[in-house]
């Protein structure tokens, strides 16, 4: 679904993403890990258009869409910071999402299992940081999009409700969608991932399954495969 070719993204003299070349399956959920300033957030951003790279091709669906926008309406995007309008109602927003992209949509079924009724109607600006982040799935989530990108999707939310989450993303992998996401609970991504991109100082540095990184650095976990990464590239470094 998505192929990526020689992507190099700077900010000034750093070189945040280092040609990567990716292709990504058309249905699965991939696991986009990596310490802080690695590159993550900035390559969802080149997937999502909101950050332009310097260089390198991208096709989504067999179509180079670099510098174009209409693919994004087959895309859900759940932000990792989301700002809402403070005093607009979770109600109201809903409906001007829905007015904004036509089509189908689920938000029933999420403000049934992440029990939102009785907030609908208060404003955002008074609700609690997870039932916001709630309201912020709600949204990023209720259109039946092929592709769906999540960065950081389990901020706040209590157990039960990220029960609700994986459920659902089981469920759309099923239905035959790619879903991508980024996490810093180790435990989410094996949880969920069938495949692990792991970014380091912007390059890939493992893209596969699980399985195999656990074999590749003979660890029984994800969090172990991971400190024996960067325990032994400590050195790793392109200054
Ligand atoms: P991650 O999501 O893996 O934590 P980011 O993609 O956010 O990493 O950041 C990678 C690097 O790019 C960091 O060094 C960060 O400081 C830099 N960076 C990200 N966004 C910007 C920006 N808008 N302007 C300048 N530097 C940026």
């Amino acid at each position: 679904m998505i192929t990526i070719t020689n992507l190099n993204k700077s900010y000034k003299k750093n070189h945040v993403l280092r040609d990567i070349n990716l292709e990504l399956p058309q249905s699965g959920i991939v696991a986009l890990l990596g310490p802080n300033g690695s590159g993550k957030t900035t390559l969802l951003k080149c997937f999502l258009g909101m950050v332009l790279a310097d260089s390198g091709d991208l096709v989504f669906d067999g179509r180079s869409v670099l510098g174009q926008y209409e693919y994004r309406a087959k895309v859900s995007y759940l932000s990792q910071i989301a700002r809402f309008p403070e005093n607009l109602t979770a109600r109201e927003l809903i409906s001007l999402m829905k007015e904004i992209k036509p089509g189908e949509t689920r938000e029933a079924n999420f403000i049934k299992v992440f029990n939102l009724e009785k907030e609908l109607d208060k404003k955002m600006g008074s609700l609690s940081g997870g039932t916001r982040q709630k309201v912020n799935i709600t949204l990023a989530l209720m259109h039946d999009d092929p592709l769906i990108i999540l960065d950081e999707p389990s901020t706040g939310l209590d157990p039960l409700s990220l029960q609700e989450l994986k459920k659902f993303i089981l469920k759309e992998r099923e239905r035959g969608k790619l879903i991508l996401i980024t996490t810093h609970i180790l435990s989410l991504a094996e949880d969920l991932a069938d495949d692990i991109l792991f970014l380091l100082e912007g390059d890939i540095y493992f893209n596969g399954s699980l399985k195999d990184l656990l074999n590749d650095q003979g660890e029984n976990n994800l969090e172990n495969a991971i400190a024996h990464i960067l325990r032994s590239t400590k050195e790793y470094s392109h200054a």
